[in-house]
């Protein structure tokens, strides 16, 4: 009898590490299959049998399709490099890409049949983007030999028109990377737009003016004062030049840094954090649906100068450039929100089977009174400033940054804004990694876009 009770045991062991494993190897196909099968190993598998939808632009051209079971790209390079980040390139190395994400959609894989369903189950869907790859194409190529990125969006409908990130690579003419001994090519599979937060510099100093005017009563009437250093505690905080005596709409236009400096001293440690989480700061954001890179405010461990440093958006500060770009769109739209996407439908080839993404929620992030004042400010700051010839008279708000990331690198250089006027309601955000000053480096990149994407407005109007 007990030898019997034994065997069953053991039986039942043997039975339930069978069920163990089958449940885990199911659970691990379900969860890798799809990695798998667009593995750059196993494009084999994909490559030669794919049937595949196509990828539109907003014109209509076509990214990317499927012709004798070969995935073909883009006529023209400048269009393909341009792309690359959001249209994928066959693999699942850019997750972000559409390719990646839609890869049930646009190939009819499953991790059951795999790519091998019948047609009748299997049939493709195409993706229209929001993107003009004409545009795209021409603000890629502005960053030269350049890492960075360029995103521009119209922040009443959320439909992004540019998004380019560097560096990029043709598809169909892949460079080995093992052999990339300058790193010219770091971070290639990185959208930068999503999947990167850099040093602000001072476009962060559009967040600690707002928490400024929220918290301190007279903030902007009273007078700052800048002679170029100031010792806090024995460390040193410094300005470009000395300012002498200002108040804060002429310290922003300015850019001095002692301004936002003595904002963040006086606000302190916890308070500063409080509002500046408000906003969205070391918390998740997204994209899509698509985890975006943390924008981070930490000065748990700062001194009194870190901290004031940290309100010039130095010290540990970080931002991510499509974060950025929402609050921008927020600040131009009275503090409401519209978020941006760049999937505008996706239906089933040759069939009016369309599901639609259009998105219209609308929510408020910022208080319409704080909005209304930081969008005159960087209006005022554009005017004055940087000039509206930059963007060939077109009324913008606007605000440089130039990051220090380290000596003996030149300064990360932003410009982010949005334009003043409704009736054309774009907003943008523009880095140039180790690009110099921001007006210097992301300014020209910037201008361009803007005039582009403006002659594409009015010609369609
Ligand atoms: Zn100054």
């Amino acid at each position: 009898m007990r030898n019997m009770k034994f065997r069953s045991m053991i039986l039942y062991f043997v039975i339930f590490a069978f069920f163990a494993g089958l449940g885990y190897y199911i659970f691990e196909f379900a969860q890798n299959s799809k990695n798998w099968a667009f593995s750059p190993v196993n494009r084999h598998l994909s490559s030669d049998s794919l049937s595949g939808g196509k990828i539109f632009d907003i014109k209509g051209e076509i990214l990317a399709q499927t012709i004798n079971g070969k995935r073909m790209y883009h006529e023209s390079s400048d269009v393909r490099n341009a792309v690359l980040h959001t249209v994928g390139d066959g693999s699942t190395l850019i997750p972000t890409s559409v390719q990646s994400r839609y890869n049930a959609e646009l190939f009819g894989y499953n991790f059951i049949t795999g790519f091998g369903a019948p047609e009748y189950f299997s049939s493709n869907q195409d993706v229209t983007l929001t993107l003009d790859s004409k545009i795209c194409a021409s603000v890629s190529k502005k960053f030269g030999n350049k890492k960075g990125t360029a995103v521009a969006y119209n922040y009443k409908t959320g439909e992004v028109i540019c998004m380019v990130s560097l560096p990029t690579y043709d598809v169909n003419d892949r460079p080995d990377f093992t052999k990339d001994s300058d790193g010219k090519y770091d971070g290639v599979y990185l959208n930068r737009a999503l999947s990167a937060a850099y040093t602000p510099g001072s476009v962060f100093k559009i967040f600690t003016t707002m928490v400024g005017i929220k918290c301190l009563p007279d903030a902007e009437t009273r007078k700052y004062e800048c002679k170029k250093i100031k010792i806090i505690d024995g460390e040193k905080v410094t300005c470009m030049q000395s300012h002498g005596k200002l108040d804060l709409k002429t310290a922003f236009s300015k850019s001095c840094d002692m301004a936002f400096c003595d904002i963040a001293v006086e606000l302190g440690k916890e308070k500063m954090t409080s509002e500046l989480e408000k906003f969205g700061f070391n918390s998740l954001q997204t994209f899509e649906g698509i985890e975006l890179a943390k924008s981070t405010y930490d000065v748990n461990s700062a001194s009194k100068a870190g901290l004031g440093w940290s309100g010039i958006g130095q010290y540990t500060d970080t931002l991510n450039p499509m974060y950025m770009l929402k609050i921008m769109g927020a600040l131009a739209n009275g503090g409401n929100l519209i978020e941006p996407f760049v999937v505008k439908s996706i239906a089933v080839s040759g069939t009016n089977d369309n599901q639609k993404f259009t998105n219209t929620s609308e929510r408020n992030i910022i208080s319409k009174i704080i909005a209304d004042k930081m969008k005159e400010m960087m209006r005022f700051t554009m005017k004055n400033q940087y000039n509206d010839s930059l963007f060939g008279g077109i009324r913008m708000c606007a605000k440089t940054g130039t990051a220090e990331v380290g000596e003996n690198k030149l300064p990360h250089g932003w410009m982010v804004g949005f334009s003043y006027d409704e009736s054309f309601p774009i907003a943008f955000v523009v880095v140039v990694e180790n690009g110099d000053f921001g007006i210097k480096s992301a300014g020209p990149i910037a201008g361009a876009m803007i005039k582009d994407i403006r002659n594409d407005f009015v010609k369609n109007k």
